[in-house]
């Protein structure tokens, strides 16, 4: 057997050639054996039935009907020349429509005769129609012929492809001479006994059914098995990383609960823990005393109480002799962590410091030294946090923040601080789907703060018209007038042509006028202002000295103002669900009922309207975040956009979640069983070369 076979370039194809090889490349991404054979088909056409022409209604895909041609024509001038075709079967008729090659197409059709026409059923002014059908003449000899393919697949190709003989048939004739070829080459890549217990089919012919499907039963078949496969290799590869990682990475060892934490805890927490809180703790406290360094990710909902839980975990790092850092991806974020660690203990307590961009040198030079000295025991800050120049003495746990925004190798950084690296708790209040978790983050442990504090009133939520912006206002004054705060949210700064879309410039405006000076004051925060103008209306707000703060998404994360109550969103339905989630977190964070009001245009799209509804039923990010994925797909996820693992030719982490489960807990089971890999049962897992593409890389682990 040679699996170097399937490296080899797409020019020694038969068939294939310099030429041809080039346009794939550049095309199609193709550039070897394996690729091409990991071209999948689309779609499937289905050749098994004929439709009549009273049946095809414009929901069904490509059909065939065999047709009599009884008239055809051809019609209009120039640019709206076309052929129109009629033709009936014993059920009703229809018209054809054809509006290229109109001059071949025509001589070849001849009244009286029957066809097979294939095309997607269509209507025109409210009759059945079909536009650019194949077409061919009716015979049982040719029937018959096709009779052995009757699903046919159809393969994308660009209109570049096509001078080349590369549209879908010619990609499909090339596909066929490779497995020709090579199909005897196809090797397992899963061990037997998970195949025979989930009852999967073996590689090769998957990948025989999947480009040339028996019928439909095989073709699921060879999908089930190859979508299995992509998801069996992510998690082989992530459960496999966590595995060496935790035999290569030795971890401080946290023995003792000390003085600071047990001061922190019975004297300053102002308030009790919920149970997701201590579950946590108690997680992070078993993974402390294992030996190996944590790697755990902390996922809870805005306002869920993440910071309390860094910060207790904290402590007990200090209590065993070691520092503590938080890193958080901007400014302001690093402002409020800092902010709100303060609140909790004071400088006598502990010195907690702040190092950020805009840190000045002077300060700078202090911070330095109490951190080499090893004094100070808690830092916060931005990116600022990873440069060489900032040395610890012992930086024994670390916190990052929004983890998204960070990539593994400034993670990485972060860990060559220290001899033995630090523990590393990664939280974010992005709640992603569990199964997208356990893809994006496969190889962290996980942690959930599924459950709010006590006593939190749930934030309303409203969705107006815009026809009902009085109702808007009169809502804001109400509020406005018992003390409160109001966040007005705009998805533009100035008016756009092309975009008929509130914006904030004008919204300024219109706030002025309902909300006159000088019982009413505004604070204004948009991207485009420098750092400091967006620090002082902040702060402005932060101290109750503007009532209304109008701002576009900058606001998004991170900002905590306990006394504002309303967060109002200017056009809705242009936000993403976790956009507009983070956007509603905002508020709530007080002793007040708080309210969200979600203004929208009467014009709603299908999604823009469940978006909508989503956030007026639930204040759940993780059940908001199901559904996102639901509407948009895992690839365009917060947070998922630069990770490869997603890139899934076959699985969709949206509707194959089960499979994923299965996958993952397969996976598991090899590894509780046999982390090195010894049994016989598992060296197939030793002889292939696992890509995240789900093993499909054909070279072998050297
Ligand atoms: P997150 O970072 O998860 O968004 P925070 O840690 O900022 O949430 O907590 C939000 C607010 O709730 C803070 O004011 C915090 O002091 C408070 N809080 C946290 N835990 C509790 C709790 N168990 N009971 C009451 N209030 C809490
Ligand atoms: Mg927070």
């Amino acid at each position: 057997m040679n699996q170097q076979i399937f490296q080899t370039p797409i020019e020694y194809l038969k068939g294939v050639g310099v030429a041809r090889a080039d346009v794939l490349k550049k095309e199609l991404g193709i550039f070897t054996f394996a690729d091409l054979l990991r071209h999948f088909p689309y779609k499937y056409i289905d050749r098994t039935r004929f439709y009549k022409i009273r049946e095809a209604n414009p929901d069904l895909p490509h059909v065939q009907i065999i047709v009599r041609l009884k008239s055809k024509e051809i019609l209009g001038e120039k640019h709206t020349k076309r052929l129109i075709a009629q033709v009936y079967d014993d059920t009703g008729t229809m018209e054809l429509a054809w509006f290229q090659g109109i001059k071949w197409i025509e001589k070849s059709l001849i009244v009286g005769k029957a066809y097979v026409v294939f095309g997607k059923p269509g209507l025109f002014n409210g009759k059945a129609q079909m536009a650019h059908p194949e077409i061919e003449l009716y015979s049982p000899e040719a029937i018959k012929k096709q009779g052995n393919l009757k699903l046919q697949p159809a393969y994308s190709s660009t209109e570049k492809l096509k001078p080349f003989s590369l549209d879908s048939k010619g990609i499909q004739k090339l596909i066929a001479i490779l497995l020709e070829q090579t199909a005897k080459d196809i090797e397992e890549s899963i061990p037997q006994h998970l195949l025979q217990k989930l009852r999967l089919i073996g590689r090769r012919e998957a990948y025989m059914n999947i480009h040339f499907p028996a019928d439909t039963s095989h073709l699921n078949l060879a999908v089930d098995r190859l979508k299995f496969e992509e998801l069996f290799f992510i998690q082989f590869k992530l459960l496999k990383n966590k595995l060496l990682h935790t035999l290569k990475f030795k971890g401080n060892i946290f023995g003792t609960v000390g003085s600071y934490f047990n001061e922190f805890y019975k004297n300053k927490l102002p308030f009790d823990l919920t149970n997701a809180q201590k579950r946590v703790l108690k997680e992070i406290r078993q993974d402390t005393q294992r030996g190996i360094q944590m790697n755990r990710l902390l996922q809870g909902d805005v306002g869920s109480g993440k910071t309390v839980v860094a910060l207790m975990s904290m402590l007990l790092a200090i209590d065993n002799g070691f520092q503590t850092c938080i890193m958080a991806p901007t400014e302001i974020l690093a402002n409020q962590h800092y902010q709100s660690i303060e609140q909790l203990i004071d400088d006598e307590f502990l010195e907690v410091a702040l190092l950020t961009g805009s840190t000045s040198a002077k300060k700078r030079k202090v911070l330095h030294q109490k951190l080499e000295s090893g004094d100070l025991k808690i830092l916060i800050g931005t990116h600022a946090l990873i440069e060489d120049k900032v040395q610890f003495k012992n930086l024994g746990f670390v916190v990052i923040d929004e983890q998204h925004r960070f990539g593994v190798e400034q993670r990485a950084k972060l860990w060559r601080k220290n001899i033995i690296p630090p523990h590393v708790l990664v939280m974010t209040a992005t709640p992603i789907p569990r199964t997208l978790a356990m893809t994006l983050y496969g190889d962290l442990d996980v942690s959930v703060i599924d459950e709010l504090p006590a006593g939190r009133k749930p934030i309303e939520t409203l969705h107006l018209y815009d026809s009902h912006r009085l109702r808007m206002f009169g809502f804001m004054k109400r509020e406005i007038d018992k003390g409160r705060q109001v966040y007005v949210v705009y998805p533009l700064i100035k008016e756009s042509e092309k975009l008929d879309l509130k914006n904030l410039t004008d919204g300024i405006e219109v706030m002025a006028r309902e909300f006159p000076l000088p019982q009413y004051r505004i604070s204004i925060v948009h991207g485009q202002m420098s750092a400091s103008d967006k620090d002082f209306e902040m702060q402005r707000f932060i101290k109750g000295e503007t009532q209304i703060m109008v701002a576009t998404t900058v606001i998004e994360v991170g900002v905590n103002v306990p006394n504002a109550s309303v967060m109002i969103i200017e056009n809705a339905e242009r936000f993403g669900l976790s956009q507009l989630h983070q956007l509603r977190g905002r508020v709530g964070r007080g002793a007040e009922q708080s309210y969200c009001i979600l203004m929208s245009s009467h014009k709603l799209s299908h999604d823009g309207k469940i978006r909508l509804e989503t956030m007026v039923k639930t204040n759940n990010g993780f059940e908001i975040s199901e559904i996102d994925l639901q509407l948009r797909g895992p690839g365009n996820i917060e947070g998922t956009q630069q990770s490869g693992v997603l890139d899934l030719k076959l699985a969709n982490l949206a509707t194959d979640q089960q499979l994923l489960m299965i996958a993952r807990k397969c996976v598991e089971g090899i590894f509780e069983k046999d982390p090195q890999l010894q049994l016989p049962e598992n060296q197939i897992l030793n002889q292939t070369s696992h890509t995240h593409n789900g093993g499909l890389s054909w070279d072998k682990i050297s």
